[in-house]
């Protein structure tokens, strides 16, 4: 159905993805608990999308790249969730469980079938190396040229 995640594998977020231009979470520390989709459950029907209050919900396109609209699901940054559970409370077929903030990430594993919010650290090295982008910062040669 999708590409298999391999857990010993190191995800990361996906810098491509249009999520990464929205707010970022504000606070130093991370909420309690954070909300993840059992993906197998999920018919994508978006009504947990419409109640959450910072947007970090996200489509997932279905297998089939000619008919993406089928079989969609959905996907929760875990990265700017706040942990309030109106999805949680929202979905119809209860597919969604709040965890525990470190537990969340586990769980989140288990239960992602596809994400694009989320790549493995190989193979955003791949992109990048394919594309030949780097996300580093361009050095200045001149030292520090920011304005005051
Ligand atoms: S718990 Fe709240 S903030 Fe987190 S994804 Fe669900 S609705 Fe959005
Ligand atoms: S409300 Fe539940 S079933 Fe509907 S898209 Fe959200 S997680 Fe999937």
């Amino acid at each position: 159905m999708s590409e298999h995640i391999d857990e010993r594998e190191v995800l990361v977020e996906n810098p491509f993805h249009t999520a990464r231009l929205k707010p970022k979470r504000k606070g130093k520390k991370p909420p309690k608990l954070i909300a993840v989709v059992h993906q197998s459950g999920c018919t994508g029907c978006e009504v947990c999308i419409a109640g959450c209050p910072v947007d970090s919900i996200e489509l997932v396109p279905g297998p089939d790249a000619s008919n993406p609209g089928f079989r969609q699901m959905v996907e929760i940054d875990i990265a700017r969730c706040i942990g309030c559970q109106n999805c949680s409370q929202d979905c119809p077929w209860e597919t969604i469980t709040m965890y525990e903030h470190n537990d969340s990430f586990i769980a989140w594993g288990n239960e992602t079938l596809s994400s694009n919010l989320y790549m493995t650290q190989g193979k955003l090295a791949d992109v990048l190396e394919k594309e030949n982008i780097s996300l580093e910062p361009p050095k200045s040669d001149e030292g520090s040229e920011e304005s005051a």
